[in-house]
């Protein structure tokens, strides 16, 4: 059994699920065996600099799946075939894009393989948004789109500062698109993926697809657009992928970090199109909704939280809700760790740091993945790799745990960071180390620690 395309065929579930979609996707599509024997194969990528990602980042990974399918060890080599059919050898499987397409009506277009939901974070729901005057326009016209896709507010342009709830209500409207109206083909994209995936469609001649993918969905949700600012060619593309929405009546949601009048300049039919929908701010919290909000996370908390408690932190934390999350998270799972009831006295002496940084440093990823890899032992290409050894996941969890705390990147941004990842690979990082600094005290001093090096600068 030498059959290079079945064995690849065999391992190629596996490796799309240990690398994440978004890697595969980026660096994968058009790689075809091309060659092997019993105890080698060959594989013909689409352009050198795709050759030479996969040999520094994936390789090992592949060389270990299919030795282990095959049962024997396998040399893996890789060779530039720049065929100009690479990436186009889906189009014949795929049915002619109907002129125009009814909403709502299932589209069998993309092929059944592609979910009808992706991106989605299924944590970030509506019930789970916490209102008050600083966004409760913002979370009343994304309910309005939510119900009646395409038709209310189109498209809705979600904006204001990090950490202020934007992309949680992105998810909360796909999410709730998704379990109203499962035959609607809902995408959230963060920019920087956009951006990335059509710098990879032009390596690989597959534009087509790329193009596909974004059209041939019912509710676009594409967060942090303030991202192309200054990117002519990417606003260009961008603008005729909302065009096309436009005359299918799909509802586009936008977020971004300022008004769309205050970027964006160069191109004024974009802008235009962008204010022709309606366009909303979200504030940040004033006290009332902070401590609203950390009411509702403490219910999920195993233990109990004194008011008082809930109020030194909602006081001293203003104009991040990711920040006020992570206050709660470190004094609760210090006393769960120690079954040491919280009060506010314990709650003072945690969160000294965080109530003295008025005037926080600035933290960078880079110096975030340098001291990880110095508190853990590792170095910062072993961070980066695809080695998923115990203990360096751990770190690498840890890592971007505190990347989450320390900086406002976005998940995607953070994955890159992290050797090229999937975003989601963050996402869930941040639950896992969330819940596990309540239980195990090493992972608790780990990320404090880790923290308070960065803050100190030492
Ligand atoms: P942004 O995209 O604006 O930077 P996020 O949507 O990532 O902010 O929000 C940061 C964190 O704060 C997330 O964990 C989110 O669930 C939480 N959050 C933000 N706004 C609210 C809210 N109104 N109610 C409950 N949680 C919120
Ligand atoms: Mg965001």
């Amino acid at each position: 059994m030498t059959d290079p395309g079945r064995l690849w065929d065999d391992c190629t579930g596996s490796l799309r699920q240990r690398m994440g979609e978004a890697a595969w996707k980026a660096w994968f599509y058009g790689v075809r065996p091309a060659a092997g024997d019993a105890d080698s194969i060959t594989l013909a990528v689409p352009a050198a600099l795709i050759q030479e990602r996969i040999e520094t980042s994936f390789l090992p990974l592949i060389t270990e799946e299919l030795s282990s399918a095959r049962g024997s060890p396998m040399v893996v080599r890789l060779v530039v075939d720049t065929d100009a059919s690479f990436g186009e050898q889906d189009e014949e499987d795929v049915a002619p894009r109907p002129e125009a397409r009814a909403p709502g009506r299932p589209s069998s277009i993309a092929g059944p393989d592609r979910p009808m939901a992706e991106g989605l974070n299924p944590a970030y729901t509506f019930s789970g948004f916490v209102t008050g005057s600083s966004n409760r326009f913002a979370e009343a016209a994304a309910r309005a789109v939510a119900d009646t896709p395409g038709s209310a507010y189109n498209p809705l342009f979600i904006y204001g500062g990090s950490g202020l709830g934007k992309t949680h209500l992105l998810h909360a409207i796909g999410n709730y698109v998704h379990a109203h109206f499962p035959q609607r083909r809902v995408l959230y994209v963060p920019t920087e993926t956009f951006l990335n995936q059509f710098i990879h469609s032009i390596q690989t001649k597959a534009q087509p697809d790329l193009k596909r993918r974004y059209r041939d969905c019912d509710v676009l949700l594409v967060d942090d657009v303030d991202l192309l600012e200054g990117k002519e060619a990417f606003q260009e593309e961008f603008l005729y992928t909302l065009n096309d929405h436009f005359q299918n009546s799909t509802q586009i949601v936008l977020s971004a970090d300022r008004a769309p009048k205050k970027f964006l300049t160069t191109d004024d039919r974009l802008r235009s199109r962008l204010l022709a929908g309606i366009t909303t701010a979200i504030e940040p919290p004033e006290l009332e909704t902070r401590l609203a909000i950390l009411g509702k996370k403490a219910e999920s908390s195993a233990i109990s939280i004194p008011p008082e408690v809930l109020e030194f932190i909602a006081v001293n934390v203003r104009d991040n809700i990711r920040e006020l999350e992570g206050a709660l998270t470190r004094v609760t799972a210090f006393a769960t760790l120690n079954q040491e009831p919280l009060t506010l006295f314990l709650a003072e002496k945690l969160l000294a740091d965080v109530v003295a940084s008025n005037l926080p440093r600035q933290v960078t990823l880079e110096m975030i993945l340098t001291a990880t890899g110095e508190l853990f032992g590792f170095t910062v290409d072993e961070l980066r790799s695809p080695s998923r050894r115990r203990p360096l996941v751990t770190a690498r969890q840890v890592g971007m745990y505190v990347c989450r705390q320390l900086t406002d990147h976005s998940y995607p941004t953070i994955a890159r960071e992290f050797g090229g990842r999937d975003h989601t690979t963050v996402i869930h990082a941040v639950s896992k180390i969330t819940g596990l600094m309540a239980e195990r005290r090493q992972i608790y001093d780990q990320v404090v620690e880790l923290m308070r090096r960065l803050q100190s600068g030492e």
